[in-house]
């Protein structure tokens, strides 16, 4: 175990118990959620400690950042999983398809072609999920609702492993309704995976089905004001 004595832990476990509330209300098995650690912008010093707890999926945004801080890490730590949460560009495919275990923001037909090649040439078959632009909001990521059916019908064409689907409602919001909206689009599709919920709302999210909760400052404390790095033991 790193020697953690001068900071506060991150609160990994507080989150598991509100987890395993949500889902006992719901009568649904805490065991079908997976907790994604949300890692964009930190460093080593803030995820060892994280996997020292225990914690074994992470997920990060930019496919240039996880390269740069994840290859060390995945090397010392075998059974660490990595997500990728945010934008893909198609010539960043193969690395992405090298470098995550799942990926959740396939949002438009020109990313098919890219990740078909990207598995075909590395022989890596990773689980996609659809992104979905749920608010259909002007500057958001993700498929537009009316584009998902044949999205949809594309991936399947082109014999893509998809997990499921993925969104980001609207800020300042009840997202309720919106997770209940992915929860139908996936049924309706025949898709068990959803990846929603993060810090604020994870809780609504795993009462609704998520089966993939997306958690960042919740675990790691707030972007831009996190402590300074830890110096090496
Ligand atoms: C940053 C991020 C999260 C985590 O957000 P928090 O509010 O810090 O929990 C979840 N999903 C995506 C797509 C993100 O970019």
């Amino acid at each position: 175990m790193t020697d953690t004595t001068d900071v506060a832990l991150p609160p990994l476990m507080a989150i598991r118990a509100r987890i395993a509330r949500a889902a006992g209300l719901a009568g649904r098995d805490a065991a079908a959620v997976n907790l994604i650690a949300i890692s964009k912008t930190r460093d080593e010093a803030h995820i060892v400690p994280l996997i020292d707890q225990g914690q074994r999926l992470f997920g990060e945004n930019r496919v240039q950042e996880a390269h740069a801080k994840w290859p060390a890490l995945t090397e010392r730590y075998r059974d660490v999983r990595l997500h990728l949460v945010g934008q893909l560009q198609s010539n960043k495919a193969e690395d992405a398809v090298r470098l995550f275990d799942a990926i959740h923001s396939l949002d438009r037909p020109s990313l098919l072609g890219a990740l078909a090649r990207a598995m075909d040439r590395t022989g890596r078959r990773v689980p996609l999920f659809v992104q979905i632009n749920i608010g259909e909001e002007a500057q958001k990521g993700g498929c537009a609702l009316a584009a998902v059916p044949a999205l949809l019908a594309e991936a399947r064409a082109a014999d893509l492993p998809l997990a499921g689907l993925m969104a980001v409602p609207p800020a300042g919001v009840e997202a309720a309704p919106y997770f209940a909206l992915l929860r139908k689009i996936a049924a309706d599709n025949g898709l068990d995976g959803l990846s929603m919920g993060m810090s604020d709302d994870f809780e609504t999210a795993v009462m609704l089905g998520a089966t993939h909760i997306r958690v960042g400052s919740a675990l790691f404390g707030p972007r831009g004001d996190q402590p300074s790095a830890l110096p090496s033991p």
